[in-house]
């Protein structure tokens, strides 16, 4: 006779297509490294409790008030099971959906991006990465999520899972607020229900956790604020577990800067740069890293307007006895206070970075290839900051050797005496701007020239100006007044051929050019075009013309040409005889000189003529 049991009623969901693929990878490719799945637990919890502490603050009902907030670990070897229950703001039935059927987490995105984009092998980028709470499927066989919300009205919920395709969700009454998370563990894992197994990882991992964790019913963590210690008494291992932990980062930090202060405020700051710049490697923008405590009480994990935006690469705490502990997130960022933090901060991080790069210049050189394009940012963004962000920089020049990178500071230490400007050029490569015509007169004079590679340093110069009272300027730019060296094979054209060859020029080209004039700069190259638009560079132009229409393709330009040149020797000849092949000739020139300055962008003419003249030059 069949029993008359009560339908339970279980709902079957798919996982977001992206969670499958995830959940493969990390089922089937990813063995090394499986108790970071521990951490990963841990910090969800600890993470839980944090949000429930500060729904406390204002929320006056919620489920299970009494509670402890506490983490436990459970481990049974008989069972093969390891369970982590946590009594924060647990999840309700849409959450659920929600935060363990899709993927919510940003570095579960990020890397799963990375992957896409076939940054590196999946068992290396795991270990950049993370993948949250999936993670637990690399050990288990199958994985139960017991939980009630805070909220009062919140149902009592089992979320049921293998890990491939779907999940179940399921009443299942009697739970306490938070979350229970039970992992019954494959065979070859049953390392990880064992309590020594998981002793030695959460004394590894968790130090740091500001909730006490119970191991089978033992304390094993004790609960402390690395950054309110003495330096002296923090062992580097310390530091670098606490980045790895605070950061939720896999990587160990490139530097750190430790410092605390009682006037004008009370302030204890550990702040760490961490070693991979993950929107270099083609990421979303990162959020804000460092988190804001009051006496050890966490403020905000993510608090805009701690730090300035460029500097959103920093991970740590900052710590500052004078806020109010009721500060809501919302009126903290429009504080006085925050800002007096921002400035102070910010001040003693960029000094600290002066002193890196003064006393470990190798040291200082790693940070900035990897972060230095945020100091860039804040150049182009941040006024305040300028004139110390300047001292930041480095670049290759003509002074240097290739690949290594000089400062302005050392600029102006080799200028000439009677130097008065910093001169740059940009170009995508070293070789583009020493095979070019605008560093002759350079070379020449002994005026050292900052080589700029990348599009935003044009920028950056041009926010910054000037640097130790010198104004900063481009090599091309016409203005930039240099000793004649014009110096060619052979007597150069006479004062009254260079007016009538100028002039011609001037009538061929017409509109194209300001001005056509002898050089004082030019040694192999017979002619150059100088930018006589000084605040517009062509990198500015080709971006300015990519935001908005009726920019022109090619800039007002002065047209200067090389007097001992042979080819101009030959065109003033060609000018007076053959008429057809001199325009054919000028016009050329005019182009290829663009084409060296970087502005020509429509060949099509060019190319035609190009044809034309090799046909006159092989009909002789
Ligand atoms: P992350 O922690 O980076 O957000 P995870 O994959 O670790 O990513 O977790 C996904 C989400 O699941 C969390 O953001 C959180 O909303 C929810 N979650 C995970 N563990 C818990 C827990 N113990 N209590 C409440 N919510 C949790
Ligand atoms: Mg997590």
């Amino acid at each position: 006779m069949p029993t008359k049991t009560k339908q339970k009623k279980i709902e079957e969901h798919s996982f977001q297509a992206e969670v499958t693929q995830l959940l493969d990878l990390v089922v089937h490719s990813l063995y090394t490294n499986k108790e970071i799945f521990v951490r990963e637990l841990v910090s969800n919890a600890s993470d839980a409790l944090e949000k429930f502490r500060h729904i406390q603050l204002v929320e006056k009902e919620t489920f299970d008030d009494k509670l402890e907030l506490e983490i436990n670990l459970t481990t049974d070897d008989t069972a093969g099971t390891l369970t982590i229950q946590d009594f924060g703001v647990g999840m309700t039935h849409g959450e659920l959906v929600e935060n363990l059927g899709t993927i919510a987490h940003s570095g579960s995105k990020a890397f799963l991006q990375a992957l896409k984009e076939g940054t590196g092998p999946a068992s290396e980028l795991i270990g950049q990465f993370g993948v949250g709470f999936y993670s637990a499927f690399m050990v288990a066989e199958k994985v139960k999520a017991y939980t009630h919300s805070w909220q009062k009205e919140g149902e009592h919920l089992l979320w049921t899972s293998d890990g491939v395709g779907s999940y179940q969700i399921e009443t299942v009454e009697g739970q306490r607020r938070g979350c229970k998370i039970v992992i019954q563990l494959k065979e070859e894992d049953k390392d990880f229900s064992k309590a020594d197994t998981i002793k030695d990882i959460l004394t590894r991992y968790s130090s740091f956790v500001q909730f006490p964790i119970n191991l089978n019913g033992e304390r094993v963590n004790k609960i402390e604020a690395l950054w309110l210690r003495g330096k002296n008494e923090i062992k580097e291992e310390e530091y670098t577990e606490f980045y790895k932990f605070q950061a939720n980062a896999f990587d160990e930090p490139s530097t750190r800067m430790h410092f605390s202060a009682d006037a004008p405020l009370a302030i204890n700051a550990l702040l760490f740069v961490p070693k991979t710049n993950m929107e270099k490697l083609g990421f979303m923008r990162m959020d804000a890293g460092v988190s804001l405590y009051c006496r050890k009480v966490l403020i905000d994990d993510k608090p805009e307007g701690l730090l300035p935006d460029w500097l959103r690469f920093l991970r740590g705490v900052v710590d500052s006895a004078d806020l109010p502990l009721n500060v809501s997130r919302e009126t903290m960022q429009d504080s006085a206070l925050v800002k007096k933090l921002n400035k102070l901060l910010t001040r003693r991080f960029l000094k600290h970075l002066e002193s890196i790069a003064k006393k470990n210049p190798e040291e200082y050189l790693e940070i900035y290839k990897n972060f230095g394009i945020f100091f860039k940012e804040g150049i182009t963004s941040d006024f305040t900051h300028r004139e110390q962000l300047g001292k930041l920089l480095r670049f290759e020049s003509s002074s240097t050797e290739k690949g290594s990178l000089t400062s302005l500071a050392d600029y102006v230490e080799r200028m000439k005496e009677d130097q008065k400007e910093i001169y740059y050029y940009f170009a995508p490569n070293r070789e583009t701007i020493e095979a070019g015509p605008y560093l002759e007169a350079f070379k020449t004079s002994n005026l050292e020239v900052l080589y700029l590679f990348e599009p935003i340093d044009e920028f950056v110069m041009s926010h910054l100006n000037e640097f130790d009272g010198k104004q900063l300027i481009s090599a091309d730019q016409a203005e930039v007044q240099i000793d004649d060296i014009s110096q060619g094979p052979g007597e150069p054209l006479s004062r009254d051929e260079e007016t009538e060859l100028c002039k011609w020029i001037k009538k061929q080209l017409g509109e194209r050019v300001d001005k056509v004039t002898g050089s004082k700069r030019l040694v192999d190259n017979p002619a150059i075009v100088l930018n006589a638009d000084k605040m517009i560079s062509p990198t500015m132009r080709r971006m300015m013309k990519a935001m908005q229409e009726g920019v022109a393709a090619n800039p007002k330009v002065n047209l200067e040409i090389n007097l001992s040149h042979s080819l101009i020797k030959n065109l003033y000849s060609l000018s007076k005889t053959e008429d057809e092949l001199a325009i054919q000739v000028t016009e050329q020139i005019y182009d290829t000189a663009l084409v060296a300055a970087g502005f020509n962008e429509d060949p099509r003419g060019m190319v035609d003529r190009i044809y034309q003249l090799l046909e006159k030059v092989t009909q002789r």
